[in-house]
C-alpha cells in the first residue's frame, strides 16, 4: 500500500503541471464556459454532490479504519477537512440558483478520480504514515498559522460564493458584475479563498500530500480565474479596470 501511496502522490504532483498548462489553453467546459461536444451531462447540483462525495468518504473511512480518533490532533485535522467538504458536498449544490444547468459527466468522472486519490493520499499519510502528531502540535506556529490561513480562506470562499449566488433569482441564468467583499479587488475571490484554504491545510498538516493538494488547487483555479477575468472584460464594457483576476493588485 505504501508503494501505491507514493505513486499516487508523485502522480498528483506531476499532474499539477499538466493541468495548469492545459487549462491555460482550454477552459473546463462547465459554468460560464459550458459548451456542447463534451458528451453526456447531468444537472450541475447533482454533479457537485457526486464529485465531492469521495472527498468526504475516503478520508473519513481512513480516519476510522486507522483509529485516527485516538489522537486529538488527527481528530482536529479531519474536522477541519470535513468543515469544508461537508458544506461543499451537501449544502453548496442546493444553493445554486441555476443548479439545473448541464454539467459534463466526463468532468464528473475526472473529479471523482481526483477526489478519491487526494482523499487517499492525505488520509493515508495522516492516519497511517505520520505516526500521529504530539499534542504540542496545537501550539506549533505551523498549526496556528495554518488554521488562521485555512479559515480566512474558508470565509472568503463562502462569502464570495454567496455574493455570486445573490446575483440571480431562483432559476435565473443571466450574468452580472459581482460587487462587494473581495470582488472589489479580484474577479474570483471564491478561488482565492479556496487556494488559501488548502495552502493553510498544507501548513497545518506540514505534509507533502497537503502541499500536493494546495499545488493542484492552484494549478486548477489560477488558469480558470484568468479565463473568468478575460470573459468579464469581454462581456462588460464598464467592468472595473482596477480589478485583477485572482490576487489583489498583482494578477
Ligand atoms: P463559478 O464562479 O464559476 O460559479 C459559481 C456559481 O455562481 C455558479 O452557479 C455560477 O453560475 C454563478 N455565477 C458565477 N458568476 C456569475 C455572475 N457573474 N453572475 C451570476 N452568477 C454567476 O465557480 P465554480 O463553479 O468554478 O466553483 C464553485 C466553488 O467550487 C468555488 O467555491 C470554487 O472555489 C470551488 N472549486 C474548487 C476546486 C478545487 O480545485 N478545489 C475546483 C473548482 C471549484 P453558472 O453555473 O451559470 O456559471
Amino acid at each position: 500500500m505504501d508503494q501505491i501511496y507514493l505513486i499516487l502522490l508523485y502522480s498528483q504532483l506531476g499532474l499539477s503541471i499538466v493541468v495548469a498548462v492545459s487549462l491555460l489553453w482550454v477552459s473546463a467546459p462547465y459554468g460560464k464556459f459550458f459548451r456542447e461536444g463534451w458528451g453526456a451531462t447531468i444537472k450541475t447540483k447533482y454533479a457537485w454532490v457526486i464529485m465531492e462525495f469521495p472527498a468526504v468518504a475516503v478520508i473519513g473511512w481512513l480516519y476510522f479504519s486507522e483509529s485516527g480518533y485516538t489522537s486529538l490532533i488527527l481528530t482536529l485535522f479531519i474536522l477541519i477537512w470535513q468543515s469544508h467538504y461537508l458544506h461543499r458536498t451537501f449544502l453548496y449544490p442546493f444553493t445554486l440558483k441555476n443548479g439545473n444547468k448541464p454539467y459534463p459527466l466526463s468532468l464528473v468522472f475526472m473529479a471523482i478520480v481526483f477526489n478519491t486519490i487526494n482523499g487517499f493520499i492525505n488520509g493515508y499519510y495522516l492516519f497511517h504514515l505520520s505516526g500521529s502528531y504530539p499534542v504540542e502540535w496545537l501550539t506549533d506556529p505551523r498549526m496556528i498559522s495554518g488554521v488562521v490561513i485555512f479559515y480566512t480562506g474558508f470565509i472568503i470562499n463562502k462569502r464570495s460564493d454567496k455574493i455570486l449566488g445573490s446575483l440571480r433569482k431562483p432559476g435565473g441564468t443571466e450574468y452580472k458584475i459581482p460587487e462587494g467583499g473581495l470582488f472589489k479587488w479580484v474577479s474570483c475571490p471564491n478561488y482565492l479563498g479556496e487556494i488559501l484554504e488548502w495552502s493553510g491545510w498544507a501548513l497545518l498538516t506540514w505534509s507533502l500530500p497537503g502541499l500536493a493538494f494546495a499545488l493542484f488547487t492552484t494549478a486548477n483555479l489560477l488558469p480558470r480565474a484568468l479565463s473568468h477575468h478575460k470573459w468579464y472584460r469581454s462581456q462588460f464594457e464598464q467592468y472595473p479596470s482596477s480589478r485583477k483576476a485572482l490576487i489583489p493588485f498583482i494578477m
